[in-house]
């Protein structure tokens, strides 16, 4: 079992021919809503590759709430430990896309997402008892995160924490991480490195020297198109991403972590899941969409099959 433990938002996306300017009424060509959050995405990657999934969250029931939990059970994600929180308003992003210069503005509501407190985190303990390995992010307050990884801690579960978005870490919640996933500009950030001058892998390779020194076991450090930087104990090593035809890279780092977990609760080695997190992710670019675009277990082929 894989305990995910984070954020779920609706995006509310609208598409103009380009963006308003402020006072300004444009006539939309499209409207989307779909449910987001990394903690949503992240539970539902691994769901689709085979996991069996508890979700650990808190959801303002205000709009469309009851329907994104509805959303993650027709996943078939737990969500007996979603507390619904009648007074709060979901995570909501409303996002405007211009399409003639591919931009956005995005206004973000965290709603209750910012309410996630480590009493919700407790009485979540059950799945816990039961799950391999537990995964968070940043988009829900550290001390609830310090208190999901406090008990796995204690229960022998292992962790994998997402530091994305790029925020300063509690040096608490780092000492009790098993795994640590993020990008190229996250680990720079979070080791303190100055503005990236030199190449990707150079900036990750020497953001992984300073996190390991902090004493992190492991280390993934996304590179997009050019794959992952893997670093434990055996050293660093760059697994290559596999080649695609991108259309849609959104979520692709929500896919990554979903197939790593999924992986690791099997007893996979940690190679071994990036391989899996990677082919999934790699799927996921190539078509249009966030948890619409995350692929099955089985589309992954005979090579990764459960
Ligand atoms: P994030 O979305 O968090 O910035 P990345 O862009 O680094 O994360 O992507 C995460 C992983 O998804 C990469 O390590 C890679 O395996 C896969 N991926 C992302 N973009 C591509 C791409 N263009 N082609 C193939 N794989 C990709």
């Amino acid at each position: 079992r894989v305990v995910v433990v984070g954020s779920i938002n609706m995006d509310m996306v609208a598409h103009a021919r380009r963006l308003p300017r402020p006072g300004e009424t444009l006539p939309g060509e499209d409207f989307q809503m779909t449910p987001g959050g990394k903690g949503a995405n992240q539970a539902v990657a691994a769901a689709r590759l085979g996991a069996s999934v508890s979700f650990v969250s808190r959801v303002g029931t205000r709009v469309h709430g009851r329907a994104l939990i509805a959303a993650l059970r027709a996943e078939g994600v737990d969500t007996t430990h979603v507390v619904e929180d009648e007074s709060a308003l979901p995570g909501i992003a409303v996002i405007m896309v211009g399409r003639e210069g591919g931009e956005n503005s995005i206004i973000y509501v965290p709603g209750s997402n910012a309410q996630l407190a480590a009493a919700d985190v407790q009485r979540a303990a059950a799945p816990l008892q039961q799950a391999r390995v537990l995964v968070a992010q940043l988009e829900v307050p550290q001390p609830a995160i310090l208190e999901a990884f406090r008990l796995a801690r204690a229960q022998g579960v292992r962790t994998i924490l997402n530091a994305a978005p790029a925020l300063a870490v509690d040096p608490a919640l780092l000492a009790l991480t098993d795994c640590l996933v993020l990008n190229e500009t996250e680990a720079a950030q979070l080791a303190g490195l100055p503005d990236a001058v030199q190449s990707a892998e150079a900036v990750a390779r020497a953001a992984a020297n300073a996190l390991q020194a902090q004493g992190l076991p492991r280390l993934l450090i996304t590179l997009g198109a050019q794959g992952v930087l893997v670093a434990d104990e055996a050293g660093q090593r760059l697994l290559p991403a596999r080649r695609v035809q991108a259309v849609d890279t959104v979520g692709a780092g929500d896919t990554f972590v979903g197939g790593v977990a999924t992986a690791w609760a099997e007893g996979q080695s940690l190679d071994e899941a990036v391989r899996l997190g990677q082919a999934a992710a790699a799927l996921a670019v190539s078509r249009v969409g966030v948890q619409g675009a995350m692929p099955r277990r089985e589309e992954l082929g005979p090579d990764f099959a459960a």
